[in-house]
């Protein structure tokens, strides 16, 4: 039986004071009763402010990007280790607003999935088709690609401590989400592909569904049988939603 995970994608939003108010209301109100873990993925200049806020709590930190260096001359970028000393059990990889607006191929995805698994991180890493491909019949394609990237870089083995996270680009932000049966389909398929290196690491990964998910349609998606969490934009923002959305799982 695999855990459900709900993490919030803060994107680049917040500042001091909204962030106390909404670590503060979220860790009030998230219940050990919940089924689900939860994490939030804040921006980095947040992570130590987080890391304080979160402390003791059940609620885990994640950050949304990560260098797929080391350490050196990579003037702006941010390590892994860097965000290990922040406290970060979770870093977004691959999120679309990486790949379209930065020029994050599956190559750098990639070697950020793999930067974050050397340094003990846990990876969550995004994969999702555009409306054109969708339209275009490609979806399964597309996402097949994405992840094979990541196998062939770190191997399967390196899936058993990352989580995967099934966003269809025309669903973020958008208002539109993929039906039940579509983000199932698609679940279905990852699993499958992983499946095909090992069945006991298929079994046993965590794949969340990312696309405009508030507490009106989580619990349609959330009860699919290869939909084992939720990865949340703009409800993360809303604390009353987030842990809405927590509860459904
Ligand atoms: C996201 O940014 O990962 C996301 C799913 O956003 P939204 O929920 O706002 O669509």
């Amino acid at each position: 039986m695999r855990t459900k995970l709900v993490a919030g994608n803060w994107k680049m939003n917040g500042s001091l004071a909204s962030n106390a108010h909404l670590l503060s209301a979220l860790t009030s109100g998230a219940v050990a009763s919940f089924n689900a873990k939860l994490a939030v993925c804040v921006p980095y200049p947040y992570l130590s402010q987080a890391n304080l806020a979160l402390a003791g709590t059940t609620i885990a930190l994640g950050a949304q990007d990560v260098s797929e260096h080391e350490k050196g001359a990579f003037t702006g970028e941010v390590s892994a280790a860097m965000l290990m000393d922040f406290g970060c059990r979770y870093v977004l990889v691959g999120h679309s607003e990486r790949r379209s607006f930065y020029g994050d191929t599956d190559a750098v995805v990639a070697a950020k999935f793999d930067a974050a698994c050397k340094a003990g991180l846990v990876p969550i890493l995004c994969v999702g088709e555009s409306l054109a491909e969708r339209e275009a019949g490609t979806t399964l394609q597309v996402v097949t690609r994405q992840l094979d990237a990541v196998l062939a870089k770190s191997g399967v083995a390196a899936l058993a401590a990352a989580v995967v996270a099934y966003e269809p680009v025309w669903a973020i932000g958008t208002g539109l989400t993929a039906t039940p049966a579509q983000a199932q389909e698609v679940h279905a398929q990852i699993r499958a592909r992983i499946a095909t290196e090992s069945i006991e690491i298929a079994a046993n990964v965590q794949i969340l569904y990312g696309g405009s998910m508030k507490p009106s349609n989580a619990a349609e998606l959330l009860c699919q049988s290869d939909i084992d969490g939720g990865l949340i934009g703009g409800a993360a923002l809303v604390a009353e939603d987030f842990l809405a959305i927590a509860k459904a799982a």
